[in-house]
C-alpha cells in the first residue's frame, strides 16, 4: 500500500504484510511517519526528556499520540 508521511509528505510503499500497513488500514486514525521523520521525532523526544517536560503515554507506540 502507498502511504504518505504526515510530516514531510513523502510517499512510501509499504509491504501489505507489514504490521504497520495492517494497522494503518484497519485504524485510519493512525498516521504514517517515514523513518527519517520518525528519527527526528525520537531525537526531539529525547530533548524533551532532558528538559523534564515529557509526559509518558501508556502505549506501545508513543509516536501515534503526537498527531
Ligand atoms: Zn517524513
Amino acid at each position: 500500500m502507498r502511504v504518505k508521511c504526515v510530516i514531510c509528505d513523502s510517499i512510501n510503499e509499504l509491504d501489505d504484510d507489514l504490521p504497520l500497513a495492517k494497522k494503518l488500514r484497519n485504524r485510519p486514525i493512525h498516521t504514517y511517519t517515514c523513518p527519517e521523520c520518525y528519527g527526528r521525532i525520537a531525537a526531539n523526544t529525547e530533548k524533551r526528556l532532558a528538559t523534564g517536560n515529557f509526559r509518558f503515554f501508556r502505549t506501545s507506540s508513543p509516536i501515534d499520540e503526537e498527531f
